[in-house]
C-alpha cells in the first residue's frame, strides 16, 4: 500500500490494514503455517541474530500472518505496537507478570472475567504480589486503594456480566499519581466502540476470541500498548515464555476484523431493541444495558462508548429455577458460556462463568440467581424476541401452575 494506512478511515483498516502481499500477488492475506525460516547462508543468521538485519527467526517470536493481524489491529485501535496470543487469558497473564515483580502492589475491579480474578486474586499473590480488589464504579474506593505506591491497575468496562461502567480518565489519573500503569480488558466494548488508550490506559488487552473472530471459530489473544512497553517488558516475556497464537487462527483473525464493524454494529442495535423489549415483559425483574436511561452510569458510558455493546444482561423471577426455564425454554438462543458470537447466547453466570468465586463475591457483584447473560448474535431480532417469549411464557406458566 502506497497511502499512510493512518489516514485511512476506520472501516477500512479493518479491511485493509496491516497487508503484505507476497511476489504471488494473492488478493487474501496469505496464511504462513511455517515454525521455522531458513537463512541466505550462515552470515545472515548471525546478522539476525545480532539484531543487525531483519529477519523471521522462530514462529514463537514472529510470524508475517501474525504481523499482518498484529499490524491491523494496532492500526484499529490507535495504538503503536501490539503482541497476539494463543488466547485471551494468556494476553491477560502476559501483559501482568510481564511488568510485575515480587514486592509490587496490584489494584484491580472487582468485576473481572473469572480467569482474570482467579490470576489477580489467588496466582500474583503466590509470587509475593498484593492484590486488592475495589468496586469499579466507586471512585472514592479507587481514590483509598491507590493512595499507596501501585505498580499495576487492571479493569474491565463493561464488566462482565453486570455491565458496570468504570471511569476510565478517573482512574487512569489515580492510578498514574500512584506510579501504576493502567490495564484495560475491552472485550466487551470491542475496540470499535471505546478506545481505552485515549482516555488514559497504557495497556488494552482482548481475547479475540470474542467478537474479533466472533463465528465462534478459534481462541486468540491481543496486547496493544507504545512500542517501548511492547519491545522492552512485553517482548522478552512472550519470546522466552512461549505463549504464541498459531498463524492459521491469526489469519481465521483477519478475516474476522474484515466484518467486525459490521457485526458489532448490527449486534448493537439488536441488543438496544432487546433490551427494550425485556424491560417490559412479565417476569423480567431488571435489565442492564449501558446505554440505557435505567443504568446508573449512563452518563459516563455514553461518555466513554460509541455504543452500548452487544450483551444485554437481565432477572428474571424466581431465582434460579426461574433462570433455568427461561433458558431451558428457548429454542434459538443456545445455552453457552461463550459471548461475541454471530449465534446468540445465553448464560447463567452464577452457576456457570461465575460459579468459582463463591456466593459472598457474587452478591457484592449483584449476580443473583436469577441473572441471566445474553450475548445477541446477528439472527433476525423479531426472531429473538419470539424465542425470549417462548423462554418467558416458560417460566411464567410453571409459575402459575
Ligand atoms: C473471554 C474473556 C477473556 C478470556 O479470553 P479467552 O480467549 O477465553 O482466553 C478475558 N476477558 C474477558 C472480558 C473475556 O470475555
Amino acid at each position: 500500500m502506497t497511502i499512510d494506512p493512518s489516514k485511512l478511515r476506520p472501516a477500512t483498516r479493518l479491511v485493509q490494514g496491516g497487508v503484505r502481499r507476497t511476489a504471488y500477488g494473492e488478493t487474501a492475506e496469505a496464511l504462513f503455517l511455517t515454525s521455522g525460516y531458513v537463512y541466505d547462508d550462515a552470515e545472515q543468521a548471525e546478522a539476525t541474530f545480532q539484531g543487525t538485519v531483519e529477519h523471521y527467526q522462530y514462529s514463537r517470536f514472529g510470524n508475517p500472518t501474525l504481523t499482518m493481524l498484529e499490524d491491523r489491529l494496532c492500526l484499529v485501535e490507535g495504538a503503536e505496537a501490539c503482541r497476539t496470543t494463543a488466547t485471551g487469558m494468556a494476553a491477560v497473564n502476559a501483559a501482568l507478570l510481564a511488568h510485575l515483580k515480587a514486592g509490587d502492589r496490584v489494584v484491580a475491579s472487582r468485576a473481572l472475567f473469572g480467569s482474570c480474578h482467579w490470576i489477580v486474586s489467588t496466582l500474583l499473590p503466590k509470587f509475593g504480589i498484593e492484590s486488592v480488589f475495589v468496586d469499579g464504579g466507586n471512585l472514592a474506593q479507587w481514590r483509598d486503594a491507590l493512595s499507596k505506591p501501585t505498580n499495576l491497575v487492571l479493569l474491565e468496562t463493561p464488566s462482565n456480566p453486570m455491565l458496570d461502567i468504570v471511569d476510565l480518565p478517573a482512574v487512569a489519573e489515580l492510578a498514574h499519581a500512584a506510579g501504576a500503569i493502567v490495564v484495560v480488558d475491552n472485550v466487551f466494548a470491542t475496540p470499535l466502540l471505546q478506545q481505552p488508550l485515549t482516555m488514559g490506559a497504557d495497556v488494552v488487552v482482548y481475547s479475540c476470541t470474542k467478537h474479533i473472530d466472533g463465528q465462534g471459530r478459534v481462541l486468540g489473544g491481543a496486547i496493544l500498548a507504545g512500542r517501548k512497553w511492547i519491545n522492552d517488558v512485553l517482548q522478552p516475556f512472550i519470546r522466552n515464555t512461549g505463549p504464541a497464537m498459531s498463524p492459521f487462527n491469526a489469519w481465521i483473525l483477519l478475516k474476522g476484523l474484515e466484518t467486525l464493524a459490521l457485526r458489532v454494529d448490527a449486534g448493537c442495535r439488536a441488543a438496544e431493541t432487546i433490551a427494550e423489549f425485556l424491560a417490559s415483559q412479565a417476569g423480567v425483574t431488571r435489565v442492564w444495558y449501558p446505554t440505557r436511561s435505567d443504568h446508573p452510569q449512563q452518563a459516563l458510558a455514553m461518555k466513554q462508548m460509541s455504543a452500548g455493546g452487544t450483551v444485554v444482561t437481565f432477572e428474571v423471577a424466581g431465582g434460579k429455577d426461574g433462570a433455568f426455564r427461561v433458558m431451558n425454554g428457548f429454542e434459538l438462543i443456545a445455552v453457552s458460556n461463550n459471548l461475541g458470537d454471530s449465534k446468540s447466547l445465553a448464560t447463567h453466570p452464577a452457576t456457570t462463568t461465575h460459579s468459582k468465586i463463591g456466593e459472598a463475591e457474587r452478591v457484592k457483584l449483584g449476580i443473583s440467581d436469577g441473572v441471566i447473560r445474553l450475548s445477541v448474535g446477528l439472527e433476525d431480532p423479531e426472531d429473538l424476541k419470539d424465542d425470549l417469549r417462548r423462554g418467558l411464557a416458560a417460566m411464567n406458566l410453571a409459575k402459575a401452575a
